[in-house]
């Protein structure tokens, strides 16, 4: 009997899945597996949220492969341990898996190829599975990766996409190797307004998006009231849905709302070809300004009123309260939030970076850091020292204040335009009001980031 392991990692769904569509194809029975990886966790990358939606999704994942008359075999451990002795109990020929992008998941393939083929056993890594347009397809002439996006863009919009995988019909998994039982209990320490996890609830997500918002997309996304983005970010993250099978369905839908929103998928893919082509950018600088940004030890009054919501900007509070309620946050408003702790309070971008990823449901390495670079000027960002201002990006973006209002409920009963700059309020008004003020003059921190930038080497 020929066996094949269908390995899942950041790809947590049966539709459109190259590896375990080729590994059903190869051989007359299937081991669905997934790793809970011990250096994910020891690493801190598996915080509350992100722990909650994964129980989730491998539990749906179960369910959907049982329909299928098979099972997910669960382990836990060291990764390519793990795999290998799945490998063994099953006598399994070949492993199936899609291709990772960061410096530690291409790591941790390699490993795992050396080991099975030590043993006589193939690794088939599959493309295009966690993203649209794999890194190195489209490269400019002088370069491994594109750094600017627009160009980027163009060429990534001519490739011709894989077609969507039908999820298989049956999963006969060999009897024998077992896993361990799939949590479906509370996790302690989570945001209360989770979203649901699980591939049938990203699907049940995405046909209610392509009926009802979809078209808006091009001139809504930017509002912070209306919250009219597709919310797809933690399915992406966990691959509960495809972005190939997104890019296509999106582009079969058409019109202006559509193709913004494709090109909000580009910028996925394009970050990860920058962390692809240069991994140590998870932590270091893309592009140095020789910074010499304040820290925990040196400003942790003003870092800790920025996590906790209490900086004194309405938006800025707005965003950093939704980010513990929900586990997400609106990316106008993580602009925002991003570009008044590295520029207004002039904090290293990391410690900002590391409060999202602790919070975030679709916290993502390629994602958060690179983003966190382009805000800090640290990154892809053509334009480096610019400052986003939080009143008139409030202003713009949310201009009744609605935003404002559902998160922070001292300012419940401050009117527009008053609302977004609350120290106007004039004395009795002011001072009936429990909202800090200000923790920094925007002038003031306008000041020192653009003397520091202009110490730079
Ligand atoms: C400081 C900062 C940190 C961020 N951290 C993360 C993160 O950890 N994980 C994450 O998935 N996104 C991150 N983003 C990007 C973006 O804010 C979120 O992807 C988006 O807000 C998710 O909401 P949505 O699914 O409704 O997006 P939509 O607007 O509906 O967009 C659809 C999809 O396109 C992708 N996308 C949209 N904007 C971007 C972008 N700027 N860069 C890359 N992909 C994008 C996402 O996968 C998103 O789900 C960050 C942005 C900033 C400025």
């Amino acid at each position: 009997m020929h066996v094949s392991v269908a390995l899942f990692t950041a790809d947590l769904r049966l539709n459109d899945h190259p590896p375990l569509r080729a590994a059903v194809d190869a051989a007359d029975a299937v081991v669905p597996l997934f790793v809970r990886d011990r250096a994910v966790e020891s690493a801190g990358f598996a915080p509350p949220n992100r722990r909650a939606f994964l129980d989730a999704c491998l539990a749906d994942l179960d369910a959907g492969l049982r329909e299928r008359g098979g099972r997910l075999v669960l382990r836990s451990g060291d990764f390519v341990e793990q795999v290998c002795r799945v490998v063994t109990e099953a006598d399994a020929d070949e492993v199936h898996m899609a291709a990772g992008h960061s410096g530690f998941a291409v790591r941790r393939e390699e490993r795992l190829r050396s080991a099975l083929e030590a043993s006589g056993r193939r690794l088939f890594v599959h493309d295009a599975v966690t993203v649209a347009v794999p890194p190195g397809t489209v490269t400019p002439s002088s370069s491994d990766h594109f750094a600017v996006f627009t160009p980027y863009y163009r060429q990534w919009a001519r490739v011709p996409l894989r077609p969507v995988a039908a999820a298989p019909r049956r999963v006969p998994v060999p009897d024998p190797v077992r896993g361990e039982e799939i949590a479906r209990g509370a996790v302690s320490g989570t945001s209360p307004g989770l979203p649901a996890g699980g591939e049938r609830a990203a699907r049940d997500q995405a046909a209610a998006y392509w009926r009802d918002g979809l078209d808006d997309y091009d001139t809504v996304h930017d509002d912070l009231a209306a919250d009219a983005t597709s919310r797809f970010s933690a399915h992406l993250h966990f691959g509960t849905l495809s972005p190939a099978e997104l890019v296509h369905r999106a582009r079969r839908h058409g019109g202006a709302g559509a193709e913004a929103f494709v090109r909000q998928l580009a910028w996925r893919d394009f970050h990860r070809q920058v962390l692809a082509a240069r991994p140590g950018a998870a932590r270091d600088d893309y592009r140095s300004k020789g910074d010499r940004w304040r820290t925990r030890r040196t400003a942790a009054d003003e870092i800790d009123a920025w996590c906790e919501g209490r900086t004194g900007y309405p938006v800025i509070d707005a965003a950093m309260r939704q980010l513990r309620h929900e586990g997400w946050m609106h990316n106008r408003a993580r602009l925002l939030t991003a570009s008044f702790l590295a520029k207004t309070l002039y904090v290293d971008w990391r410690v900002g970076a590391d409060h999202f990823l602790h919070w975030l449901v679709d916290g993502d390495v390629a994602n958060n850091q690179l983003n966190w670079q382009w805000m800090a000027g640290t990154g892809t960002d053509t334009r480096p020292n610019r400052v986003l201002n939080p009143v008139t990006q409030s202003k713009k973006y949310d201009p009744d204040g609605a935003y404002v209002r559902r998160w922070v409920p001292e300012l419940a009963d401050v009117a527009a335009p008053l609302i977004h700059e609350p120290w106007k309020l004039s004395g009795l008004d002011r001072a009936g009001l429990d909202y800090p003020d200000p923790i920094v003059e925007l002038a003031d921190g306008l000041d020192r980031f653009r003397r520091a930038r202009r110490k730079q080497p």
